[in-house]
């Protein structure tokens, strides 16, 4: 039976966290001289911004409890999904002994926070397809791999991972498992939040950052066993999620309409734009997507690149990437904004022929 205590740092089992003012008191008065606030006001205006903000996020944790179908004790809230990667590296890692396993082509901040903290990277690459291969994982695990990060779908390839495979890796990992489901909801494959109860091994991470559209409030979500949310709760900045983005959020969180009508026209032009990739002769591979960008492979990127930038387009070159020689990634925009992509390829098709 997995015991998330035998994976926490000794040291952080123990750990006395700070406590604020607002964990000291929690109830409501008519004057509160017990956190150092400026109590004149803020000179950023707004009602309450000289107050530090709730440190728990409890509305919010609400409502995503609600939207998500995952208790509140369950959900961790991160200044990004990016500081829940670093936090968990932090919780379980020994620096200079323990090791973390990733797949690699995958999202780069599991390499940087390892870095970071001075703990050692394993890689087993994905297939030919971008996707693990289960007996190599397996084999390369050893006492000190306490993390394996799955990306799905996986940045930069676009895929979802095999469900099975997944399954198979969280029931036989003796550690965490970090499924980072960033980019959930352009996809129809469910998230891996609704099966926590059965894998306490299992930690889900989303962000409100790509589909929800608020990359700059900087609000992620780690979703796991009230004991794993806890340890992170422990081991966290007290006020990490600040009063703007608590305040945004919370409004936004009630447009479920308006973020369903976002996505029914991302997919859309998602549909258009690996169509029109596919049509395409200088673009020898489209890798299927289930994400908001589409991963392409041409004959020459750095020439495509440095083309497109000339016209005013920015994409990601992947190149150096394993597995993505020649590989492009490629943002689904407006659709005006695709329609000056596809243009722009158009006029590179007819200068390089
Ligand atoms: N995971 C993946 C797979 C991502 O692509 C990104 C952002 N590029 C993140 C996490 C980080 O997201 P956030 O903005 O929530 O820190």
């Amino acid at each position: 039976m997995f015991s998330i205590e035998t994976f926490i740092r000794p040291h952080l089992l123990s750990l006395k966290p700070y406590s604020s003012a607002r964990d000291e008191f929690e109830g409501e008065a008519s004057v509160y001289l017990d956190a150092n606030e400026n109590n004149l006001g803020s000179l950023a205006g707004g009602t309450d911004y000289n107050r530090y903000p709730d440190p728990y996020q409890k509305t919010i944790k609400e409502k995503l409890s609600k939207l998500k179908g995952v208790k509140p004790e369950q959900i961790f809230i991160g200044n990004g999904s990016d500081e829940a990667i670093d936090l968990l590296v932090r919780l379980v890692c020994e620096p200079g002994r323990d090791e973390v396993l990733l797949l690699p082509p995958t999202y780069g901040m599991y390499e940087v926070s390892a870095n970071i903290h001075n703990i050692g990277i394993q890689r087993v690459p994905l297939d030919e397809h971008f996707q693990p291969v289960f007996e190599k994982i397996t084999a390369e695990q050893t006492e000190q791999t306490k993390i394996l990060f799955l990306c799905s779908p996986n940045n930069p390839t676009g895929n979802i991972l095999e469900p099975a495979t997944v399954e198979k890796l969280i029931t036989s990992f003796n550690g965490l498992v970090v499924v980072d489901e960033a980019y959930i909801d352009f996809t129809q494959s469910p998230s891996w939040s609704t099966r926590l109860e059965e894998f306490p091994n299992l930690v889900v991470l989303q962000t409100l950052s790509k589909a929800w559209g608020m990359a700059g409030l900087r609000l992620g979500m780690a979703f796991g066993s009230p004991e794993i949310i806890g340890y992170l709760n422990k081991i966290k900045p007290p006020y990490n999620i600040n009063a703007v983005t608590q305040e945004l959020v919370s409004a936004a969180l009630d447009k479920t309409a308006q973020l369903h009508d976002m996505l029914a026209v991302i997919k859309n032009e998602r549909d258009r734009l690996v169509e029109a990739f596919a049509a395409f002769p200088l673009i020898e591979k489209v890798f299927p997507s289930d994400a908001n960008f589409v991963l392409v492979q041409v004959p020459n990127a750095n020439a495509l690149y440095g083309y497109l930038l000339e016209r005013g387009v920015v994409v990601r070159n992947r190149s150096t990437q394993p597995g993505c020689a020649n590989c492009l990634r490629i943002t689904i925009g407006t659709p005006a904004e695709n329609d000056h992509l596809l243009e722009a390829l158009q006029t590179y098709a007819a200068q390089a022929t």
